[in-house]
């Protein structure tokens, strides 16, 4: 048994020991156990609720069932169990209010046997500066959050004259997609490694990473298709549109294909990973609602970065905003020229089209700027 599987042994067998129950009590036959919820046989009955918002601003309610859970847990745990040890302390900074995403992140971290330092992502009791101090003061080693933060976090301990590369922490894990170069940056400027997972609102560990850098989706779990599928423009071979998760389900002969709003590209099934595994690869690209639509399909800002960060200029904030059907793409800089700013948006031009703007901005932090924590 490896020392995962070994520290984990306790849980899994309680685990198991609840799902066998909730099978029991959910299989043909059974009149359902009066104490589940809502009348509800017990396995069917949410034990998690969550909601978000869809690209058209129409609300979805998230409801989570209790094998579906454990399943989900047993996701995240077996893939940061790659890079959290007992001996970590890890700053988690993912949603929580009405999401799955900082829950299923804090319980992995805590059965793994670290230190966890919760803050969420409402910036109200625990702005940047804060945090930065308390990744100072408890000798952070894991930082889990969206790779913006991270990069602000990284921005404001350069201005107050410390190096983030010695402060200890050794792991990014990314909770938001960015093109692999950029989390790249943001790593090294702690002196970490990069790690990502990949959530959608309706499961906090959609895929997860393999010993190749790759993320998979555990299509055993699963079944993945795309809501208005275009030809990949990371892959040529790829595919990308929003990703519809299916839950395999035996009770259920058709059951729905649900919306995730993330924009992904997947590779073709069977495309064989460096790691071994044959489960399908899937490249995050953002939220739906935060694309531009073109001829050639949806355009994101994680497309956007990966033109950004052939040069070396850019560091590592970026933020966009959609207006007007246009993607406007802002992002930090340690020097540069007009020339070499030009260069990047006639490259931006060749590969994504004239639906995208540049806006570069010298790298220079100032404390009430880190106050409106980005979400990305
Ligand atoms: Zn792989």
């Amino acid at each position: 048994m490896n020392p995962v599987a070994d520290r984990l042994e306790a849980h899994f067998t309680q685990w198991l020991r609840t799902l066998e129950s909730d099978a029991r009590l959910g299989s043909p036959g059974d009149t359902g156990d009066p104490d589940g919820p809502h009348g509800l046989p017990r396995s069917s009955a949410p034990v998690r609720y969550g909601e978000w918002e869809e690209a058209d601003g129409h609300t979805r309610e998230v409801r989570m069932t209790r094998p579906e859970w454990m399943l989900n847990q047993l996701d995240a745990v077996l893939a940061l169990g790659d890079v959290i040890t007992p001996d970590d302390v890890t700053v988690v900074a993912a949603p929580y209010e009405l999401s799955l995403e900082g829950a299923s992140i804090e319980r992995a971290v805590e059965w793994l046997g670290a230190s966890l330092i919760s803050v969420g992502t409402s910036n109200t009791i625990c702005p940047v500066p804060r945090l930065l101090d308390l990744i100072h003061r408890y000798r952070v080693t894991t930082l889990a959050c969206p790779p913006q933060l991270a990069a602000e976090l990284a921005a404001l301990d350069e201005a107050a004259g410390r190096d983030p590369g010695a402060s200890g922490v050794h792991t990014l894990i990314a909770t938001r997609p960015a093109a692999p170069e950029r989390l790249r940056r943001i790593a090294a400027a702690w002196g970490a490694s990069a790690f990502e997972i990949f959530s959608t609102p309706s499961r906090p560990a959609t895929a997860t990473p393999c010993g190749a850098g790759r993320l998979h989706l555990p299509e055993d779990r699963f079944d993945v298709s795309l809501r208005s599928p275009a030809p990949g423009r990371i892959d040529s071979d790829g595919t990308r549109g929003e990703l519809l998760l299916t839950a395999r389900d035996p009770e259920s002969s058709t059951p729905p294909a649900l919306p995730t709003g993330e924009l992904v590209e997947l590779r073709p099934s069977r495309t064989p990973c460096a790691c071994g595994s044959g489960s399908r690869i899937v490249i995050p690209l953002g939220r739906v609602a935060d694309a531009v639509p073109t001829p050639r399909g949806p355009v994101s800002q994680v497309d956007v970065e990966h033109c950004l960060f052939t040069s070396p200029e850019p560091q590592g904030r970026v933020t966009s905003t959609v207006e007007d059907g246009r993607l406007s793409v802002a992002f930090a800089v340690r020097s540069g020229t007009d020339r070499d700013h030009a260069a990047l948006q006639e490259l931006v031009l060749s590969r994504l089209g004239p639906a995208v703007e540049l806006v570069p901005f010298v790298e220079e932090i100032a404390e009430a700027d880190t106050r409106a924590r980005s979400s990305r």
